[in-house]
């Protein structure tokens, strides 16, 4: 298993209704709720979040595809919006997107053109199973650590905070293998590429003292 993204997308909120604050590989954002909701719209909320990422993977799809066809198609245009509706007793969530090429296309090209944007990647996670997992921490547990050294880098490990699933086993197993003992093999890789993987623990398990 190999996560998409090399940094996953965090985001905390405090006591402030009910401002959020991502944080993402280059930068960070506000997410908030409509003044309705009882936020102050400081930001884009949830719903508006996973409508973008479909509009938008959809644009960054169909671009590449016209780029690579060398078609003369500068801007394209999306709106996407969604709504629910019950059949046969279950709740059923749809999406519409309205694509507009802002400039005139063959039908060839229009036919061509809906066919790439229903199967950009967001399109297909969407339409695919999705499953999520949930795994809970919280901070200020047990302190308990263990530590593994080089002469160039030294690895501390909490094991009470270690509740995921093997994400630095999986990514980097000549160090980490929790088949061995010891299971953290310092040698196993450069002291870069240790704190690289370090860097990827979601739960503050691993972290480096040097
Ligand atoms: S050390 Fe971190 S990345 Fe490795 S299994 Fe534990 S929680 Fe997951």
């Amino acid at each position: 298993m190999e996560y998409l993204l090399d940094n996953a997308v965090t985001a905390r909120i405090g006591t402030e209704k009910y401002k959020c604050t991502v944080e993402w590989r280059n930068g960070r954002f506000i997410v908030d709720e409509p003044e309705k909701a009882g936020g102050k719209d400081a930001g884009p909320d949830p719903y508006t979040l996973l409508l973008s990422s479909l509009g938008t993977c959809t644009l960054v799809t169909l671009r590449m595809y016209i780029d690579r066809k060398g078609w003369d198609i500068p801007n394209i245009a999306v709106a996407v919006n969604m709504y629910y509706e019950t059949v046969d007793g279950k709740k059923i969530t749809v999406l519409d997107r309205d694509l507009n090429f802002l400039s005139p296309v063959t039908s060839e090209q229009r036919e061509r053109l809906t066919q790439i944007a229903k199967v950009c990647p967001i399109s297909k996670i969407l339409e695919g199973e999705i499953q999520i997992r949930t795994f809970v921490y919280s901070d200020g547990e047990d302190e308990k650590k263990h530590t593994y050294s080089n002469k160039d880098i030294t690895v501390v490990w909490k094991p009470e905070l270690c509740k995921h699933s093997g994400r630095c086993a999986t990514q980097l197993p000549q160090v980490f293998n929790p088949g061995e003992k010891p299971w953290i093999n310092i040698e196993g890789a450069t002291a870069q590429e240790i704190k690289d993987q370090v860097a990827k623990c979601p739960t503050g398990a691993l972290s480096i003292a040097k």
